[in-house]
């Protein structure tokens, strides 16, 4: 799915236009090997997060929050192509009882992350995709990243954190219930 050959050349192409000599040992490989790791992280771009949760249990009478926190990712910023990383926590309130596995929300981040992407829409297309399959009441999806593009050109400082949020359903109209889910997400 993903041309890795045509990524080969590009990677080629810029360690020339820096001045570098593709052909001196260290970098012989590189262009191979930077085309590999684009295909895997770029991988989520031919896979529909969607489908992750067509499955989907009925727990009787479960309608309590669910809340999974630090959810460890890695994506890449689609400005630079560098990656941003941190936890993402994700809360909802479940609707008819239907609740999916804690592994499974950890792929449907995994399949957003895996494209060129903005930590904003990785926050609501985490969110709109959970609201869409699930059709829980509501849904909190916080995201916590560093980005190296802003960290190694010291636009700021090195490890300081975007938290972006995304307010799904009942969230959103409930204050109460908002309050619970970020006390919960803040919670150490
Ligand atoms: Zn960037």
């Amino acid at each position: 799915m993903v041309d890795e050959q045509k990524i080969q050349q590009a990677v080629k192409m810029i360690l020339e236009a820096i001045g570098e000599d593709s052909t001196r040992e260290g970098l012989r490989e590189t262009p191979e090997r930077v085309a590999k790791l684009y295909s895997e992280v770029f991988g989520g771009v031919h896979q529909d997060a969607r489908e992750l949760l067509k499955k989907c249990f009925v727990s009787d009478e479960h309608d309590e929050m669910v809340l999974v926190k630090d959810i460890s990712f890695y994506s890449m910023c689609e400005h630079h192509l560098m990656p941003f990383y941190g936890k993402a926590h994700i809360a909802y309130i479940p609707a008819g009882g239907r609740i999916t596995g804690l592994s499974k929300l950890v792929r449907v981040i995994e399949v957003i992350a895996c494209r060129p992407q903005l930590q904003e829409r990785l926050t609501t297309q985490t969110a709109d995709t959970i609201m869409e399959m699930l059709s829980p009441k509501g849904v909190v999806v916080v995201i916590e990243a560093e980005h190296l593009c802003m960290s190694i050109r010291g636009v700021k400082k090195p490890g300081s954190i975007t938290v972006t949020s995304a307010v799904r359903g009942l969230f959103r109209h409930s204050p109460v219930s908002r309050e619970e889910a970020f006390t919960l997400i803040k919670g150490k």
